[in-house]
This record gives structure tokens, sequence and C-alpha cells, in this order.
């Protein structure tokens, strides 16, 4: 029997109750869950407002879905107070009104980028604020998931603290998730990548990006989903030239003239934790 305790047990399982997707489990001797091998890669966007993805990370969202990746993105509020004045400025709106409007535009947006799935917390912004149960319900989503990579904001954004707070809470939630004495029983997080958006006023956040990720191939998507934001007309050209200056700064360190990739459209990210890597390239 000894020779068997070092035997791993495989099984076929099929997992996330509510849909359904099937999955290698490996397990060790005493049943604990040691390894998955998910038919699809996935990814989760946390998003402070309904609409901070878009400007943010379309990009990368709409590219890997085309990767084959599930990405999931999660709007802690709507926006709703802070981000929404030309509803407020027409006039006749309701808070819930502008609730409402604010995510019919983030689901379309997602439509436009083929976001796999998009969740509302409805948490509230200006300010937003979490208590334990709402983390918890973050940490949920998070283990639910199961991100190969993860993005939030800038850690630091005076303009705007619920950026922030977003990213301080994601991190928090992403520690939770790996924690074996949280709900045990429950698949415990690995170490998924945290990559930082660009923020709004890019110089004055201590934002500094270390990934330029090439979007032209997607980039009719993001636009499409930008034009989405009906509330927020005065920022779609704004992201139009983000996007051409991160083209510009991927063709300079993807080789410059001495060969590098022509990308017309390219958006920045800040990385968090380090790289594991066999080989320096
Ligand atoms: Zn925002």
């Amino acid at each position: 029997m000894f020779y068997f305790s070092r035997l791993l047990v495989l099984a076929i399982l099929r997992i996330n109750s509510g849909k359904p997707k099937p999955a290698l489990v490996f397990f060790n001797i005493d049943r604990e869950p040691i390894f998955k091998m998910s038919e699809k890669k996935t990814a989760l966007v946390v998003s402070a407002h309904a609409a901070d993805f878009v400007w943010r990370a379309g990009g990368a969202i709409a590219l890997h879905q085309a990767k084959g990746y599930e990405v999931t993105v999660a709007c802690l509020s709507y926006g709703e107070r802070g981000e929404s004045a030309k509803l407020w400025k027409k006039g006749g709106y309701s808070l819930e009104q502008v609730k409402k409007a604010r995510r019919v535009e983030a689901e379309n947006a997602a439509k436009a980028l083929d976001v796999h799935d998009i969740k509302f917390f409805d948490l509230g912004d200006y300010p937003l604020e979490m208590d334990r149960e709402a983390k918890f319900r973050l940490v949920d989503l998070i283990r639910k998931v199961q991100p190969n990579f993860m993005m939030s904001h800038s850690q630091y954004d005076p303009y705007n603290t619920d950026h922030s707070y977003a990213t301080a809470v994601t991190m928090e939630c992403r520690m939770i998730a790996q924690a074996w004495g949280h709900n045990p029983g429950e698949k415990v997080l690995s170490a998924p990548q945290l990559y930082l958006f660009e923020p709004h006023q890019t110089e004055q956040m201590g934002w500094k990006p270390d990934v330029f990720l090439d979007i032209s191939e997607v980039w009719e998507k993001k636009r499409a989903a930008i034009e989405c934001m009906q509330g927020q007309e005065h920022l779609w050209n704004f992201y139009t030239n983000v996007a051409q200056n991160r083209g510009n700064h991927f063709r300079r360190n993807s080789g410059g003239m001495s060969g590098g990739r022509p990308a017309q459209y390219a958006e920045g990210f800040q990385s968090i934790y380090p790289r594991t890597v066999d080989e320096l390239t």
C-alpha cells in the first residue's frame, strides 16, 4: 500500500455548477486538488466603475478573447455619481436611472469586446467602499474564474481614489483567494500576474509601464466599445490618441528602426509581481 501513496488520482470533472466547464483535475492521495487543466485560459478585469475597463483594457480583453481566453469583467460600481456628468447635466435623471444607463452602456461595450462575462457588484461610487462581505464576493469570483492573469487600476490616483482603492482591494482579495484557510475545500488561487492598466493623466499617477501589448488587430472592436460610452464622448479621441502613442512605444521597444513590429495601436501595463522564467530573452 505504501507505493500507492505516491500515486496521483486523475479525475475528469465538470466544475462551476452554474456554467459547467470540462476540466482535468489531478488529486493527491488525500483527494486534494493539486493541478487543473482547464479547456480555456481565463482572465479577470476589476473595474472600479462601469466604463473604466473599456478605455484602459478594452484591447487586451478583445485580443485575449480572440486568442481563446474567457475574460470576465467585474464592475465594482456603475460610476453613477462620479463618472456620469453628462447625464446629470441633462437633468431629470434619478440615481437609479443613471445606474441603469451606465449598465446598458457597459453591457454594450462588453459585447463589442466579446467579453465572456460581466459582473456588476453595484457597491456605489464616490466613494467606492467595500466591507468584508463585499470583499468575500470578489474573492468568490476570483476563485470561480481562476484567472491566468488579472487587471486593475494604477496603485496611486490622487484625482480618483476609487481607482486606487479598487486596486488595493483587488490585491487584498487575490491574497485571500490564495489562503488555504479561507473556505477550506475550495480550490485556492495560484499566483496570477496583476497588470495595472493606464490611468488618466498618466504622469501624475506614479504609473510606469513595463509591458506593451499590440492591439492593432482588435482596434476596431475597442473603438466600437469606446463609442458605446455615450456619457463620455469627450474621451473617445483622447483614448484613440493614447492607443496610437502606445503603438509608437511598442514599435520602438520591439526593435524600432532595426526591425520593430509595425504596431499601430497598443496598450501599456505595469505588472506588480515578478515573473518566473527559465531563460532570459
Ligand atoms: Zn473610473
